[in-house]
């Protein structure tokens, strides 16, 4: 077979060639292949900035970094290839028994960033590294308690990933119906939505955020408290519903945790590193976890690295009795010695310091949140508008006074409007009947005004084109 230039500056024939292959070899992630058989699947090419274009050499501009919250500094960075490629030079991989110098000075560095954490163990997927919390709390279940302190909770409409471990934990039962039977020990706790409270039986008017949560020790004290030994949280829900917790609900997750001796996981896969505004979704809400996983932001998509943080309490336990031939994490990640990954980590993070991505974040993030409210005054089928940072979200509602979700045909139309227009948005997990509603936002964290106008104008036209 012809070989052809890898450099990017494809003919028409290469680029044929390209689709073909696809077409013949390639099982795209999430998506039904029919389709495919009458129209050719969309090929990313490149990207620079926010922007993406595709086989057609059609421009986009990319409202989901990259699909799903990944690319957080943006596409075209040189500073991190050339610091990848550097490091692959020098040492492209040992097994994560011996350690490497870009993964010593990113874990100094990310610790930096955590207050009250400071062991980093590194994988290379998010839901690899949730797995990773959940055997060490198992871990500890055994060591501490005999085994039984080992379930570990998990909420309604959360995601914590791909594996039959994770989908045990997996509050989107659409994602789960033909992957059964799974892992036991994982207990489901309710959801967090307070634009949903309606459907909760017993929820209250005021203090919705507190009651939530008791929500949670509710299922504590049904289970036994010396069954559970930990509980597993995203900080601001994604693929669920773009859903930031209500006020008071942290407090009481925390106050629950302390009280019962369960250890907090935070899944910081999708918010970790810069979405949401502050390195850490959980850094809003001054809670100390035992356990912080991340993956996407770390080095957004330059390279794959995913990390499963503790605090020392957690790593301590897993070397106070060095006599004990099990009391260790025997637990290996082949491609978490990859070296790639934590030196494109390093330059992420310089990146998002240097040019003040969490400042501009922040300040972009309440931008957007301003337009889609203003964008709400004028579509009544937004029944809500909410998140934090540039990780927003709009619950699209066919009556403001029911909520009766809008049919999944019509937001898929919505998202592919705005595709048409060359604007890429996204809608929450398609999988969940009733629950695939909610229009998301989650640019690179280097947007600009501009581009936050551009998705507005493209939302706003897709919105009246499909509802009137
Ligand atoms: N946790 C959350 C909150 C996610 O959204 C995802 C993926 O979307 C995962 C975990 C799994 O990460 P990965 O796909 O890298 O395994």
């Amino acid at each position: 077979m012809e070989s052809f230039k890898m450099d990017g500056t494809y003919t028409q024939n290469d680029l044929t060639r390209i689709v073909e292959a696809d077409k013949a070899h390639v099982w795209h992630h999430l998506v039904q292949h029919k389709p495919f058989e009458s129209k050719d699947p969309n090929i990313i090419i490149e990207g620079k900035g926010m922007r993406v274009w595709n086989q057609a050499g059609k421009e986009h501009l990319d409202a989901v970094s990259g699909g799903v919250w990944t690319v957080n500094v943006g596409y075209g960075r040189e500073r991190i290839a050339k610091a990848v490629y550097d490091q692959l030079m020098k040492l492209n991989y040992f097994a994560g028994s011996a350690g490497s110098v870009p993964g010593a000075l990113f874990a100094e560095k990310l610790i930096e960033k955590m207050p009250g954490l400071t062991r980093v163990y590194y994988t290379n997927s998010g839901s690899e590294a949730n797995e990773k919390a959940f055997k060490m709390i198992r871990q500890i279940a055994h060591k501490r308690y005999g085994g039984k302190k080992h379930k570990i909770l998990f909420r309604d409409r959360d995601y914590h990933g791909t594996t039959i471990g994770c989908l045990s934990a997996g509050g989107q039962d659409e994602r789960n119906a033909q992957y059964g039977p799974f892992a036991p020990g994982f207990v489901r706790v309710p959801h967090c939505l307070e634009y949903r409270k309606h459907e909760q039986d017993g929820a209250p008017e005021e203090n919705y955020g507190l009651w939530a949560a008791e929500q949670i020790e509710a299922v504590i004290l049904r289970e036994g408290p010396d069954t559970v030994g930990g509980l597993c949280l995203e900080p601001v829900t994604a693929g669920g519903g773009v859903i930031a917790p209500p006020e008071g609900y942290w407090q009481k997750v925390q106050e629950i945790c302390d009280k019962y001796d369960i250890l907090l996981h935070i899944d910081e896969v999708v918010c970790g590193v810069g979405r949401t505004g502050e390195w850490f979704g959980y850094q809003h809400y001054g809670i100390k976890p035992d356990f912080v996983t991340m993956a996407k932001g770390v080095a957004s998509g330059y390279a794959a690295i995913a990390c499963c943080v503790t605090s020392e309490r957690v790593f301590e336990m897993f070397k106070d009795d060095a006599t004990d031939p099990l009391n260790y994490f025997r637990d290996i990640s082949t491609f978490g010695g990859c070296t790639a990954g934590p030196a494109a980590a390093i330059e992420n993070m310089a990146i998002i310091e240097d040019e003040d991505l969490l400042g501009n974040t922040v300040a972009m993030g309440d931008y957007m949140l301003d337009q889609l409210r203003a964008l709400s005054d004028r579509h009544k089928v937004i029944g809500d508008v909410r998140g934090k940072g540039l990780f927003l979200g709009a619950e699209l509602v066919t009556d403001r006074d029911t909520k009766e979700v809008v049919p999944e045909a019509q937001v898929q139309a919505v998202v592919a409007d705005c595709m048409a227009q060359g604007v890429i948005i996204g809608a929450t997990n398609r999988s969940v009947p009733g629950r695939n509603n909610t229009l998301c936002f989650s640019p690179a964290l280097i947007a600009a005004k501009d581009d936050i106008d551009h998705i507005i104008s493209s939302v706003d036209g897709a919105l009246t084109r499909v509802f009137g």
